[in-house]
């Protein structure tokens, strides 16, 4: 293909609404336009990378043995009202109506419609198991679309759903489908993680998310090194702390703290340190005001909080709120002498602190030499932090480590919410009815092409890896003038495309330096260059990802370049 034909702009200026490398690099090289917030077009080079993803995907669904069809985006609102989730996807979901009235949305996730699909199809235990996909635009109006493709409100999803007769069969579902992950993931290049999303259930496998390590993902995880437990940082349990048993207790003192605003500001005051303070926040949740007290090197993981109170509605409590249960301003709440009965609960490390230093509920004083039992005592002693780097793994206790993540995958045994919900069952082998034991599988297709740049990039662009890119191979003549140059580049084309490659030749009347500029943005893995030495039978050859560059004859160019792209196949 000839870069002078392609349909492709280029772009040396980073878009400014871009925050994320991916975002930039795909705006920069052209891959994409943007219609909307949170809705893209792909141009013919990032549709090119895209298909290559996609037909990852495919080939290695297709090899598990998951069957493809394609369902409707536009669905009749019915579908998903059987399941409750009509009302329960709220403001995410896009609605419409057609002429008549008749309301519709666009699907934003398909459990529904495949479980009707098979409802209707299947009878008998002798047609099950069977795990069908589909790779389809989905529409979810997000919040924050942003990070591109990443959190967009168009985007594709492979999204796959098998059915079962009993849990045994959803358990080989499961591992079949999470294999082909690893696969399609490996296949891609990425480095990530499999993380557990199980809600508390420790080592569970009931549901799983692929991350990809990335410091822009919007998942903190803690993972342990030593053994493979992985889960997202509101999920990974922290332990009990055991509280001293022989230490002395010492009066609480009442201690003026003017002007002191931060936990920096107050430590350096008192000379001491965080770990010395218990943090007293207050919530609304759900109407009522609550007092969550963590150590004062913590952060309360909101996540945690809200499950333990199975909140719907959960914001950190107004200054008036503060006011009024605490009877000070802001920045000096604590769970001795609060001016109304609240809740007050406190983490496990809190429970284990001994004269400590706490706000004293009046304004410019705290309260030094606190002690659980003599001056206050928790309603709830609980697990609200989030987990950090060094606290001991759940599953061998070794120290867990913290990374950030992109979640591509997640994998779900669903059992049967979804058959029960729409009368999905099959006949046993004594004609009885039972529901279908359910599982789903969903893979980000556009975010993957997103999460491969944000793991192969430089400063001068995308490093696509050999699976992905759009074109394998580039041919860049130094100039258009000298015949030689432009014979042996055309002869090297047309002999790695005559072999099976997928090559593009710069015949651009461009300076070599905008030419190579441009081949390193876009990120083409191989690029042969043509230039002086045209008349010596000799080449540069460069890979995008090293900075080698090996001069060589054509013919060896040619070689290297095919052995390069079979490699990359194994
Ligand atoms: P997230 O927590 O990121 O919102 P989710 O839990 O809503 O994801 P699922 O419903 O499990 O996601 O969807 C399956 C997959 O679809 C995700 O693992 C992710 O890769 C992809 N995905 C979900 N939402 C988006 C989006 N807004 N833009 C692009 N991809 C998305
Ligand atoms: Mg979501």
């Amino acid at each position: 293909m000839r870069v002078s034909k392609l349909f492709m702009s280029t772009q040396r200026e980073v878009p400014s609404d871009a925050e994320i490398v991916s975002h930039q690099l795909m705006l920069r090289a052209g891959l994409m336009r943007k219609a909307a917030a949170g809705i893209y077009s792909y141009m013919p080079m990032g549709y090119r990378a895209y298909r290559k993803v996609e037909a990852i995907v495919r080939e290695e669904m297709d090899r598990a043995g998951a069957q493809e069809l394609i369902m409707p985006a536009v669905l009749p609102a019915e579908t998903y009202m059987a399941s409750g989730r009509w009302e329960k996807f709220g403001p995410e979901m896009f609605r419409l109506k057609d002429r008549g009235g008749r309301q519709f949305c666009l699907g934003p996730t398909h459990e529904e419609p495949f479980t009707e699909a098979v409802r209707d199809t299947i009878r008998s235990y002798r047609n099950l198991p069977v795990t069908l996909y589909q790779i389809q635009h989905k529409y979810r109006d997000e919040k924050r679309p942003r990070f591109g493709v990443v959190r967009s409100r168009e985007f594709v999803m492979k999204d796959a759903y098998s059915f079962d007769v009993d849990e045994a069969g959803l358990d080989k579902s499961y591992l079949n489908m999470k294999e082909a992950y690893c696969k399609i993931f490996d296949r891609c290049d990425l480095d990530y993680i499999l993380v557990d999303a199980d809600s508390g259930a420790m080592g569970g496998s009931g549901s799983q998310e692929f991350m990809v390590k990335s410091a822009v993902g919007e998942d903190a995880i803690a993972y342990c090194p030593a053994c493979d437990y992985a889960a997202n940082e509101e999920k990974a349990p922290c332990p009990k702390v055991e509280a001293p048993k022989d230490f002395e207790m010492l009066p609480m003192e009442k201690i003026e703290t003017p002007h002191v605003k931060t936990i920096e500001e107050l430590m350096e005051f008192m000379h001491s340190e965080p770990t010395a303070f218990a943090k007293t926040i207050l919530y609304n949740i759900d109407g009522k005001i609550v007092a969550v007290m963590v150590r004062g090197d913590r952060e309360i993981n909101e996540t945690k909080l809200g499950n333990l109170f199975d909140a719907t509605e959960m914001n950190l409590a107004s200054f008036e709120e503060v006011e009024r249960v605490t009877g000070a301003a802001v920045g000096f709440a604590g769970p001795c002498g609060l001016k109304e009965k609240i809740e007050v609960i406190a983490d496990y490390e809190v429970a284990a602190m001994t004269n400590f230093i706490v706000g004293a509920n009046e304004t410019d004083f705290h309260f030094k030499n606190v002690n659980i039992g003599r001056d206050f005592t928790p309603d709830r002693i609980v697990d609200v932090r989030g987990a950090v780097e060094g606290d001991p793994c759940p599953k061998c206790g070794k120290p867990m480590s913290m990374c950030r993540g992109i979640e591509v995958g997640h994998i779900f045994k669903l059992g049967t919410k979804y058959s029960d919900a729409l009368h999905c069952v099959y006949l046993d082998k004594d004609g009885k009815e039972n529901s279908m034991i359910m599982g789903c599988y969903g893979i980000g297709v556009s975010r993957t092409l997103a999460a491969i740049i944000e793991q192969h990039y430089d400063e001068n662009g995308i490093i696509w890896p050999m699976s992905v890119a759009p074109y394998q191979v580039i041919v860049v003549p130094t100039t258009s003038q000298d015949e030689a140059v432009v014979k042996m580049a055309g002869e090297i084309h047309d002999a790695l495309e005559k072999a099976g490659a997928e090559v593009l030749i710069d015949d651009r009347e461009e300076r070599a330096g905008v030419k190579f500029k441009d081949a390193d943005l876009i990120g083409i893995p191989v690029r042969i260059t043509v230039g002086r030495k045209a008349a010596e039978g000799k080449v540069e050859y460069k890979l995008r990802a090293g900075s080698e560059v090996v001069e060589m004859t054509a013919e060896e160019a040619i070689a290297a370049a095919l052995k390069e792209i079979e490699t990359a196949k194994k």
